[in-house]
């Protein structure tokens, strides 16, 4: 273990345009559960199409009696030491910019810049309504709380949903051009607690292969994608990270 964190400290290092892939088993240790692991993934105690957007836009009521309580911890919940071990590298100038998977708004609490929220996030809601606007989600919380079954826009009356990517819905395509962006010209892609079960994230390290890019890869379990990896970890990132970033500040410190 000790030799691959050292390893992957020195991809670090070497490389001057550093871009991460991050998922679930980033936020693990903020106590945010993951959707789909296998056996304590929330979707599998609780019917998906609880969260698809025909199911919610027919009854957000019924959605916000499930969801509420969940969504409060993800908003309560704060960064661990992997998200702010990204926000040192990035202060270091080795990390140019995060795509994430994660809709807990985690990278961005921690200060770090440069965050493409593929599958939006939880911290904002939008209205679904004609201004389609985005206010902050404590606009649509305030008025659940205040007693309200659901959400209402308020400016134009529409319906108010967190701004997050429901099941059937489709992805931001301003976030998805903005990877491809931050891809083209990066030649180390550190992918962070990610099974890559899930598109467009599992496309996302093919895209670095093809701009000659080395992949790294921190995650609790096996991936598809680790044998094309120069450093595979398999752990906890919160442990593992800071590990790695201690190594990359002390020769940074030495400059
Ligand atoms: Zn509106």
């Amino acid at each position: 273990m000790k030799e691959k964190i050292q390893k992957f400290a020195e991809l670090i290092l070497e490389s001057e345009n550093i871009v991460a892939l991050t998922g679930a088993g980033m936020s693990t240790e903020s106590g945010i559960p993951d959707f789909r692991s296998p056996g304590t993934g929330l979707w599998e105690r609780m019917d998906p199409s609880f969260a698809d957007i025909s199911t919610f836009t027919r009854n957000p009521t019924a959605f916000y009696q499930t969801m509420l309580e969940i969504g409060l911890n993800m908003i309560k919940a704060k960064p661990n030491a992997g998200h702010k071990s990204l926000t040192k590298l990035q202060k270091m100038g080795k990390l140019n910019g995060i795509m994430t998977q994660n809709i807990d708004g985690l990278h961005k609490r921690a200060h770090t810049k440069n965050v493409i929220e593929i599958h939006g996030t939880i911290n904002e809601a939008k209205c679904m309504g004609k201004c389609g606007k985005i206010f902050p989600i404590t606009t649509l919380v305030n008025q659940l709380l205040s007693g309200n079954p659901s959400t209402k826009c308020p400016d134009c009356d529409g319906i108010l949903k967190p701004n997050a990517v429901f099941f059937g819905e489709q992805l931001p395509t301003e976030a998805l051009e903005r990877t491809d962006e931050l891809i083209a010209n990066c030649d180390i892609m550190m992918i962070l607690g990610t099974s890559l079960l899930v598109s467009p994230a599992n496309f996302l390290p093919y895209k670095a292969l093809n701009v000659d890019a080395k992949l790294g890869i921190i995650n609790r379990e096996k991936t598809n994608i680790d044998h094309q990896c120069l450093v595979v970890i398999h752990g906890s990132i919160a442990e593992i990270l800071p590990k790695i970033v201690e190594i990359v500040e002390i020769e940074y410190n030495k400059k």
